[in-house]
């Protein structure tokens, strides 16, 4: 028998792909979300109506419930029970914010569940066909190979009406060599990310383009009456123009984190910070990309330095962009200057690349003198598209980011 591996050693990861229901199949899945939705309001009343008698009512109390509405609604009974883990988290959550004094109001009935949630059992994957119970088979479109153990599976209808498989697995950790170096990485608007050895990351234009179509998109859907047949038309476009943001973010963020781990042991980041970025950008939609975009980054960046046995580091970000690398003197920087300039021992170097020596020193407590006169090494965007990343050669690289011995 095999022997229960360690806890530690195993890494929880998903592996989303894209599904190809037929028409018949599809009615099918859009009808389980509808029952769901229809179990979540029955339970939902249950409670409230308890609550007026002054009755508690438990987790456990609601899941007995399931058992009648299984045959009614034709749902496989752990999914059921996902619905009611769902319920539960709600109103969990719900009263946590209560208690932090947060204005909340009540727990709504849902119209229709936009998943469908496979735990532990009821799924089977062959190939490239996925069977669910009480559903049928699927075709999935598996653009890369699953590794570990699948222990469950979300299925997931988009906004834009797509479909997807979402395969929760079990992995052991699968630990690099040791590379003998440290980096840090500071995140950014003009440049995606600039490490302390001096490769810079483009921040490509791309995504630019896409943000101005958004825009052009909301204030379309604005003009439309709600509810309207061109009205829904707008709102599809829009989801599918924030898709496909997300999906090119997401490839390029794959490539760019998989990069990092692969060559450096130690990654030290800045905290995600928000005061920070509202500081940065006036507008609300550039916010939340940004906002997703580096939480999408370190989120990325933490699982796989996780299993790959790496390790990353938190900073925290106040005065890394304001402060000279070289004598720790404080500058005031308006978000226009591109290049660092210290009054004080005279330093000229790129603000971003001055900001990642502070970044590494806060985290690993020391880092290499900056390197004046010496460009950036750039990398494009389609250069991370097909994983050319360069590399500074260790013994020419005279910026650093070598292991502090
Ligand atoms: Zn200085």
């Amino acid at each position: 028998m095999l022997k229960e591996k360690n806890k530690k050693d195993i890494i929880r990861l998903s592996y989303k792909y894209r599904i190809y229901p037929t028409l018949e199949i599809e009615q099918k899945l859009i009808k389980t979300m509808q029952s769901e939705a229809k179990v979540y309001n029955t339970l939902l009343d249950y409670i409230t109506e308890k609550k007026k008698q002054g009755i508690k009512v438990t987790q456990l109390d609601t899941q007995k419930l399931l058992k009648n509405m299984k045959e009614k609604h034709e749902v496989y009974s752990k999914t059921l029970q996902m619905i009611n883990n769902i319920l539960w988290y709600n109103i969990h959550a719900l009263s946590e914010l209560k208690k932090n004094g947060k204005k909340v109001g009540k727990l709504r009935h849902k119209k229709i569940f936009r998943i469908i949630w496979y735990n532990q059992s009821g799924f089977k994957l062959q190939g490239n066909k996925l069977y669910l119970s009480k559903i049928g088979e699927i075709k999935v479109l598996l653009h890369r190979p699953i590794q570990g153990r699948i222990k469950g599976v979300i299925i997931k209808r988009s906004k834009t009406n797509k479909w997807y498989a979402i395969f929760q697995v079990e992995q052991e950790k699968q630990q690099l060599e040791k590379i003998g170096k440290v980096a840090s990485v500071d995140l950014g608007i003009e440049k995606f990310a600039t490490t302390s050895d001096g490769i810079a990351i483009e921040n490509p234009k791309l995504f630019d383009k896409i943000e101005k179509r958004i825009k052009l998109l909301q204030r379309r859907l604005s003009r439309k009456k709600k509810g309207s047949r061109n009205y829904e038309k707008a709102r599809v476009k829009l989801a599918k123009a924030y898709e496909k943001l997300e999906n090119t973010l997401n490839d390029y963020i794959h490539k760019i984190t998989t990069w990092l781990v692969k060559n450096y042991d130690v990654i030290v980041v800045e905290k995600l910070n928000m005061l920070k970025m509202i500081h940065d950008s006036n507008s609300k939609l550039r916010k939340h990309i940004l906002y997703s975009k580096f939480s999408t980054f370190l989120h990325h960046l933490f699982y796989k330095a996780e299993r790959a046995g790496r390790k990353v580091v938190e900073v925290n970000p106040a005065y890394t962009s304001q402060t000279c690398s070289r004598c720790g003197y404080r500058v005031k920087l308006s978000l226009s200057d591109r290049i660092f300039r210290c009054p004080n021992c005279g330093l000229v170097i790129d603000r971003d690349y001055n900001a990642s020596l502070n970044i590494l020193r806060n985290g690993v407590g020391t880092a290499p003198l900056p390197v004046e006169g010496k460009p950036l090494l750039y990398v494009t965007f389609y250069e991370v598209v097909y994983s050319k990343f360069p590399q500074r050669s260790r013994k020419s690289s005279s910026r650093g980011g070598d292991a502090p011995s």
